[in-house]
This record gives structure tokens, sequence and C-alpha cells, in this order.
């Protein structure tokens, strides 16, 4: 065995919540190394978040064209190119790979291509290399989980989906989640027929209700199929499709089949039990409060945690971790009121609690709503509605909810996210002069509710 490289702290998994935490422990003087065996950029940046944005922007263009006629525009020869918009896509994302090296390489970062493997509670091996350090970090992150059934392999995941070689014509998303129904609008804007498998009753568990009911009437109105209570018993090849056949009996011929049902902690070959790591049974590494693991100088942030499986979360995690263990400050990433939004088209914001959440943990609520066409739509005639919704707590007059289904709703919830942080009031939303017009005013305007508990 090679003889080991010395460092304050190695990272494993070069993503973002990684990636933040290296610079930061390394601008407080750490030495500092960070192994990745794939792409440094991570899920997010990689085969995530970034790109998946990227071809919600190139699908929506579909509607834009549509909306543009009513304001007097007309064209003709309107062509898509599918293989253009991924070759884009993927020279922005080489970019950002590029700039990632350079923040870790500008910090001073020894960045390591390889995968770490634990060799024992201080020694990880990557590759020929051996590293040992006083402290290490594990943050590799998630990845896609498909059920084990005949035909599995036959199936794509979000992974191959941003390298398809060419639009399918008929899609088959299986979940319910944040991926499916974002991948949904997706390949539907660009033309492909587009159905969409749930288990259960009604997509986006977890979200408000209102709003996902709200958003299966628009997905629905937009032709996308959602087929309920029901799941995929297997695939086979026929020709150069593939036949599923559903556990209702039902049968359809398809050009791809995507799963989109969760994604675990990656966990798996990392030799967590040669450190004596503890992880919990879905494999997530079992951390405190300051993203401690069982074993005191072993610390894991992000998907890898199961916890709030989001980037800004893991940044936060990752910086925390750095600033107390290296910046002599003692930080803990607070996962309280988190905001979050789905780029479906229309897309979702959300902060706080939903409705049902709500009536379960508060005495009295008060519920607003409002329901109406955008202003945009009463040109292009588009039916689609935008949906609005604050909860308040009736004892403390606090807004603990906040929801929005429709044009632009993550970056409307992101600013009033702040509000919700800080606990403001419905007096002091309602003090708030509204922006005319937009869409957001209505957030500050709402007047009547209902008093539930
Ligand atoms: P989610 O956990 O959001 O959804 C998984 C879906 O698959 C659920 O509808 C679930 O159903 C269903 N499912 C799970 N197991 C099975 C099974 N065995 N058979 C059939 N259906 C199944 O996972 P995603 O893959 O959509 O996304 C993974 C994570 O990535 C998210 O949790 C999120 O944290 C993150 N993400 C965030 C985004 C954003 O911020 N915009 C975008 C994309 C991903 P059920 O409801 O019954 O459990």
């Amino acid at each position: 065995m090679s003889e080991a490289e010395k460092f304050d702290l190695l990272v494993i998994g070069a993503g973002s919540g990684g990636v933040r935490a290296a610079r930061i422990a390394a601008g407080h003087g750490a030495r500092v190394a960070i192994c990745e065996e794939s792409r440094v950029g991570g899920t997010c940046v990689i085969r995530g978040c970034v790109p998946k944005k990227l071809l919600v922007y190139g699908a929506h263009f579909a509607e834009d064209f549509e909306d543009a006629k009513a304001y007097g525009w007309s064209f003709s020869d309107l062509k898509f190119d599918w293989n253009r918009l991924i070759a884009n896509k993927d020279k922005e994302i080489d970019r950002l790979n590029g700039i990632y090296h350079k923040l870790l390489d500008n910090a001073g970062v020894t960045t390591i291509m390889g995968r770490g493997e634990f060799i024992d509670a201080h020694r990880v091996r990557i590759g020929e290399r051996v590293v040992q350090a006083d402290r290490i970090l594990v943050a590799t992150g998630g990845r896609p989980f498909v059920p084990d059934f005949p035909g599995s392999d036959l199936v794509i995941t979000s992974d191959e989906a941003f390298h398809l070689p060419e639009l399918p014509g008929h899609i088959v998303i299986i979940g319910g989640g944040y991926i499916a129904v974002e991948f949904a609008g997706i390949f539907n804007a660009l033309g492909s027929r587009v159905d969409l498998v749930y288990r259960r009753e009604l997509i986006l568990r977890g979200f408000d209700d209102d709003l996902r009911r709200n958003l299966e009437h628009e997905l629905e109105q937009k032709d996308i199929q959602i087929m309920h209570h029901c799941n995929i018993a297997s695939i086979e090849r026929d020709g150069q499709r593939l036949r599923i056949r559903y556990d209702n009996d039902e049968q359809t011929v398809t050009d791809q089949v995507m799963f989109a049902t969760g994604r675990h902690p990656h966990t798996r070959g990392l030799g967590l039990e040669q450190a004596g790591v503890k992880t919990a049974s879905d494999g997530a590494i079992c951390v405190d409060s300051h993203s401690r693991s069982s074993v005191p100088h072993i610390f894991a942030v992000g998907d890898v945690t199961n916890r709030v499986n989001l980037t800004p979360v893991a940044i936060r995690e990752g910086h925390a971790f750095a600033d107390s263990e290296f910046g002599g400050t003692d930080r803990t990433a607070d996962h309280a009121l988190v905001p979050a939004a789905v780029f479906s088209q229309p897309p979702i914001g959300t902060v706080g609690y939903t409705e049902a959440q709500a009536r379960e943990q508060f005495g009295t609520i008060r519920v607003y709503k409002s329901a109406f066409r955008a202003l945009k739509h009463t040109l292009s005639g588009r039916q689609e509605k935008t949906y609005m919704k604050l909860i308040v707590n009736d004892s403390d007059d606090k807004v603990i909810g906040l929801h929005v289904l429709g044009m632009d709703a993550a970056e409307i919830v992101q600013g009033f996210a702040v509000a919700v942080k800080a606990g403001l009031t419905k007096q002091q939303f309602d003090a708030t002069v509204g922006i005319h017009p937009t869409a957001g005013e209505e957030l500050v305007t709402m007047r009547d509710f209902e008093l539930i508990g």
C-alpha cells in the first residue's frame, strides 16, 4: 500500500455541500483534499437542478410561441432541435464544471479524481493513493432508485434523460415526486406524448393538497395523462420500442420508460463499516445537528444524510461544518421553514406548513385562498390559473404557510420566504403595498379566509 498523504480534512464527494465545506475549511487555514469519482459539481450542477432548469426554459418556449400570437406576433417554420438544446446545455455544464475546479484550486484545495473508500476511520483509498485526514466529511449525495421488477434494466432515470439521443415520441414516467413532475412538463412541452404513472391518489405527496389538485388539473389540461393507483408489473422489448404491463392488466407500447421513484443516499461501497460509521435502514449516514456521525471525527452533509435533500441546504450544512470545525464558530444549519420549488409547468413555490400540517400542529388557523388568470393570459387566452394560499396562525396572526402555483412561483416565493422565516404577521403582510400589476401583489391583499379549528 502506498504511503498515506496527510491532510487536516478530506472531503469525499465534490458536489454542492462538499465543495462549499472544502473551500470554507481551506479559507480557515486547513489543509484540505477533496475526491470525486465522477465530475466536480455534483448532482445539482452536472445532472440535476441546473441542466433541468435549462431544459425547463427550453421547453417553455413552446407555450411562449403560442401565446405570442395574441400579442401580434406571427411566424412560420418554427422548429425544435433536441440535439442542439442538449449540446448547448452540455456546453454550459462543462463551463460550470470548469468553474468548480477553479474555485477549489483558488481556495488551495487538492482535488483528487477517483472513488474514495474507507480503509479505516482515518484513511481513505482513492485509486492508487491513500489519504489520511484528521477529519473526514462524506458528501457523496444520492443516486436514483429503481425498484426491482422484470425488465427494470430497460428503463432510464433522470441521469440518462439529460442525454437522450432523440426526443421520445412517447414516454412513460413513473413516480409522482419532483423529478417525475418536472420531466413530465419538459417532455410534454417539447412534443412528446407523456403518461405519468403514480402509485397513489394525488401527485406530490407532502405538498399542500390544494396545490397538488390544481397542478394535476393543469397537467391534464396540457394533455399529460396521469394514471393513479398504478404500478409497472413488467417491461419487455417490442421491436425498437418497449412494452409495459401494468399491475391493473393494462398494457402500452412506448419509446422510453423513465423512473423517478426517489433517490437513495449513495453510501454503498464507501467502506463505512470499516470506519465504524452508522447508517440508517435506507443507507443514510446518521448525523447529529452538527452533521457529526457516530464516529466523532467523521461528518456527513447533503443528500447522503437524507435530511432536507435540497442543494442550498447541503451548502449550508457544509458551510456550518467548516466554520464549526475549522473556523472557531459553533454553527449548525437551520432546517426549519426551508422554501422549495417544483419546476413543473406551471411551477410551484412553497414555504412553511401545508394546510393539513397546520391543522394538526396549531389550534385555530385562517386559510386564505385565491385563484385567478394571470394578466398575460387574458390576451393569450390560455386557461391556466394561478393559485395562491396563505395559512395564518390565528392566535398570533403569524403567516406559517405560503403556497403558490403559477407563472414565476419560485421567484415570488423566494422573496416571501424571508417574511415567513422572519415570523411576520398577516397584518404586516397587509401593511406592505403591492406592486401592480403583478401576481405577487395578491399575497399582500388577501382578505377572505376560512377559520379552521
Ligand atoms: P421524490 O421522493 O420527490 O418522489 C418519488 C416518487 O416516486 C414519489 O411519488 C413516490 O411515491 C414514488 N415512488 C417511490 N418508490 C416507488 C416505487 N417503488 N414504485 C412506484 N413509485 C414509487 O423523489 P424524486 O426522485 O422526484 O426526487 C428526489 C429528490 O431530489 C427529491 O426528494 C428532492 O429533494 C430532490 N429534487 C428537488 C428538486 C427541486 O428542488 N425542484 C427537483 C428534483 C429533485 P409516494 O408519494 O407514494 O412515496
